[in-house]
């Protein structure tokens, strides 16, 4: 599967479409996601075009695997959800209901997040 240039995160990381930037670096951009699904609902993804885990894992260099985990590190520092703690769920292909193919990482936190899987 060829990366689709004009998913939504492609076009945020090209300025078409606006977000509230928590954090830029040159690997990683982090915005808060537009459905919260808890308190805290950060999303942050690589500057590098990256259908998905598999893909990043696959295809990114050193430098920028370090970069993004850095980063999705030095945000949830930065929200202030280090202490009281927090997922980081990354959704890969149909099963997981990946909506949006540029990979991202969901940091959720702010509440007592229950189990890891619900029914449904
Ligand atoms: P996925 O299911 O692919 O892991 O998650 C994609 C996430 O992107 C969803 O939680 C969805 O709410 C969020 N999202 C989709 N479109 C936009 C958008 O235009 N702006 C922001 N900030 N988040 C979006």
């Amino acid at each position: 599967m060829a990366y689709d240039e004009n998913n939504i995160f492609a076009k945020i990381l090209r300025g078409e479409i606006p977000c509230t930037k928590l954090y830029e670096d040159e690997y990683a951009l982090a915005f808060p996601d537009i459905r919260p699904q808890a308190p805290t609902h950060v999303l942050v993804i690589p500057k590098g075009k990256y259908i998905s885990i598999a893909d990043f894992g696959a295809k990114a260099s050193p430098a920028e695997m370090t970069g993004f985990f850095r980063a999705v590190s030095l945000v949830a520092k930065q929200l202030g959800v280090e202490d009281t703690g927090y997922r980081l769920i990354c959704n890969a292909g149909p099963d997981s209901l990946q909506e949006v193919p540029h990979f991202h990482a969901h940091i959720l936190g702010g509440r007592a997040l229950g189990h890891l899987l619900v029914p449904g």
